[in-house]
């Protein structure tokens, strides 16, 4: 059974073909992408008018793409599956037209698939795929929650923010660094030359005693502590010396990861699980692989990752997700080609 996946979301177009065999994890046949992250830069963010334009020049080119890569008709697609939601309504709207249009011509049937299971599915495409039950540390542009993952579909939140997501905080902190959109991980490529200890950023809710995160705060003490840099040198934030940036570029990071590291810990004790799974954009970040490796490695707990350029969106997990929920009991619709998308949606509103 094959399943041609599209993700349209954000500023990211992502389409994937995944086979599931008879027995065992889907596997990947090709994925293809285009990042609209250049176009969108000049404005600082995501103008999602533009995104949803820029998907439709893109979604069929892509399908093509892969098709072709895996060497494949669109006579072999069994089900078509898209991103439903959370993510930009027009953008959404893109792929999920796309998706029914295709299958109704084809007489197949379609799945709308939840992003951010996409997402904390992703590292069942790896060379080490986890195995349930786990803890899920879900850190991208939009989201930063803990879980508890005891299957396809049986998520528990355990905790999430409370204001920006990591990735948020990561991206507005390297803006006022004078970094371009999305900045996160520019920010972490300067940090890697500067002094994680140069200056003191508070490390909020990290003693709260739940799970929940705050990165307001944090994007505020950056942005004081970066005004009095730029006071003292009499210049703007982003025209601060090379040496300067790479101090407060590496401070934010380490305050940044601190937090996610310790509540990851927490979660894992609290639950007593021994599996830790990362996933979302932050989940790139090297700081914050090597820390959880470290950690869990004293605590014997194995980390799993999605592969690097498997973290930030793409079509591969949004066909993965449909393969796995198809794999464990779902049915796909086939008989209208109706379809909505869900701009705003909990992870912890779908079932198995
Ligand atoms: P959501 O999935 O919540 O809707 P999103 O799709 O925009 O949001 P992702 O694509 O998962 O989020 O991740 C993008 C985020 O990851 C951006 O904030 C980006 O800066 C951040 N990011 C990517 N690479 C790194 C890195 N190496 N270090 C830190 N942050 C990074
Ligand atoms: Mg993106
Ligand atoms: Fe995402």
């Amino acid at each position: 059974v094959c399943v041609l996946g599209i993700e349209s979301s954000c500023d990211e177009t992502g389409v994937a073909l995944v086979n599931i065999p008879a027995q065992g994890l889907p596997v990947l046949l090709a994925h293809a992408l285009y990042s609209q992250i250049a176009m969108h830069q000049a404005y600082g963010g995501v103008v999602p008018e533009l995104a949803s334009r820029d998907h439709i020049r893109r979604v069929l080119p892509l399908t093509e793409e892969v098709l072709a890569d895996s060497g494949r008709s669109l006579a072999d697609v069994d089900v078509v599956a898209f991103t439903r939601g959370p993510g930009l309504a027009g953008a959404l709207l893109v792929g999920a037209g796309v998706a029914c249009a295709l299958a109704a011509a084809l007489g197949k049937p379609v799945l709308g698939v939840h992003h951010l299971e996409g997402h904390l599915l992703s590292p069942f495409l790896s060379a080490d795929p986890p195995q349930f039950p786990f803890v899920a540390l879900l850190v991208s542009g939009g989201h930063t929650q803990l879980m508890r993952v005891d299957g396809v579909g049986r998520y528990q939140i355990l905790g999430e923010t409370i204001d920006d997501a990591a990735g948020e905080a990561f991206d507005k902190s390297a803006k006022l660094l004078g970094l371009a959109y999305p900045g996160g991980q520019a920010l972490s490529q300067l940090a890697e030359q500067g002094n994680p200890k140069a200056y003191k950023l508070p490390r909020p809710l990290l003693h709260s005693g739940d799970l929940d995160f705050s990165f307001a705060g944090l994007k505020t003490a950056v942005m004081v502590q970066t005004g009095k840099c730029a006071q003292a040198q009499g210049c703007a934030g982003p025209d601060l010396p090379p040496g300067v940036l790479a101090d407060l570029a590496a401070s934010t990071q380490a305050a940044i990861v601190e937090v996610l590291v310790k509540k990851s810990l927490t979660a894992l004790k609290q639950t007593g699980l021994k599996r830790l799974v990362v996933a979302g954009g932050v989940g790139a970040n090297r700081l914050l692989r090597e820390q959880l490796n470290a950690e869990c490695a004293q605590l014997a707990i194995k980390v799993h990752y999605p592969e690097l350029h498997l973290c930030t969106d793409n079509g591969a997990m949004i066909a993965m997700a449909a393969a796995m929920r198809l794999q464990s009991g779902e049915q796909a619709a086939t008989q209208t080609y109706g379809f909505d998308v869900k701009p705003r949606w909990p992870l912890d509103a779908i079932t198995a």
